[in-house]
């Protein structure tokens, strides 16, 4: 099996994009994702060594699953992920690798993600402020990742910025950060705040729900044209006139585009989840661990992929912790 006949939902929906956590651990606090103390991260023989992430991505990649999002926490805090990085960059059957980071550390690895033909890269950026980043992150970081974002540029780096919009503490930044759309040839996304924030006590209101962000890119920029988007994209995407990049709104917790969903997600001890929303379904960890062979590990795949959930408001229902951290469940 390959790519191109991948495992299907019960809703026809093919399984071919894995976001996988290589670490619950993170150098920021940002509070839609977490406490200020930080959640209790686990042991480090509790995540799965690079060898069984290799093991499940080289799998899942003979099953269909041929794209591949490396995310966290934040992944460049785990030791040695370039030499993963470099293992899995050889898989025939893994079409696309990409990152999501905060940029703190990101900057020195990047000749060498180019070098493996890793060049599509995440940049969450929630402010273009200082003093507010540090209030949103906890951490004093905002030039060492305003530095990332101007070395990703320079290298032509595929660089998506991703804003969580948060009510009353960064909304007003929606249109400057629009503004850098028009200054490089990158995508900005504006991301509906949702709860998985590991009880930081914050509860999103949605009143800056996607259909708000939109209104107010459109009063900013007047004439806004919509711009196709990937089949499985969640984004729903416009251009400004003279626009060299592009604008995108995700309605994460409004769930629009459930419909298409292709994503799948391990945590980085091996939780699986069929949903961002819904419960953790199957531990990989465990199951390796145990001594099951490849052939039992897909079909116990194909057994909670036959059980998957419509769609995330069916899969919360399911779940029973509601504000697990980002951290942890990896975005
Ligand atoms: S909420 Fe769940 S089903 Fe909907 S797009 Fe997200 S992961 Fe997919």
């Amino acid at each position: 099996m390959t790519s191109e006949n991948p495992i299907t939902d019960p809703y026809g929906r093919p399984i071919q994009y894995l976001r996988l956590s290589v670490t619950d651990r993170c150098n920021l606090r940002c509070h839609y994702c977490m406490p200020a103390g930080g959640i209790d991260y686990v042991k480090r023989s509790m995540l799965l060594s690079y060898e069984e992430m290799y093991r499940l991505v080289n799998l899942l990649s003979e099953h269909g699953v041929g794209k591949l999002r490396i995310t966290g926490g934040e992944p460049f805090v785990r030791k040695d992920l370039m030499k993963f990085l470099a293992s899995i960059s050889g898989l025939k059957n893994l079409k696309k690798i990409s990152i999501t980071s905060n940029g703190v550390f990101l900057g020195e690895y990047l000749p060498g993600l180019k070098d493996l033909g890793i060049n599509s890269i995440n940049l969450s950026l929630d402010s273009l402020d200082r003093k507010r980043f540090n209030e949103i992150t906890r951490r004093d970081d905002f030039e060492k990742v305003m530095d990332t974002f101007h070395a990703l540029i320079d290298l032509d780096f595929m660089v998506k910025i991703n804003m969580v919009v948060m009510e009353g503490v960064n909304e007003h930044e929606i249109n400057p950060m629009a503004e850098l759309a028009m200054r490089y040839p990158i995508s900005v996304r504006f991301i509906e705040e949702m709860p998985f924030n590991g009880g930081s006590g914050r509860q999103p209101t949605l009143r800056w729900n996607h259909v708000k962000i939109k209104e107010s890119l459109h009063q900013h920029f007047g004439k806004l044209v919509p711009v196709a988007s990937e089949k499985d994209s969640t984004a729903e995407r416009f251009r400004a006139e003279d626009m060299p990049g592009d604008l995108g709104i995700i309605a994460a917790y409004s769930r629009t585009f459930c419909g298409t969903c292709n994503r799948i997600r391990i945590g980085a001890t091996g939780g699986f989840r069929t949903c961002l929303y819904g419960p953790e379904v199957l531990n990989f960890r465990d199951f390796m661990r145990s001594g099951h062979s490849d052939d039992a590990l897909i079909e116990a795949f194909k057994k909670v992929i036959e059980k998957r959930a419509r769609n995330g408001l069916q899969a919360e229902k399911l779940a029973k912790e509601k504000s697990t951290s980002m951290s942890i469940l990896g975005g």
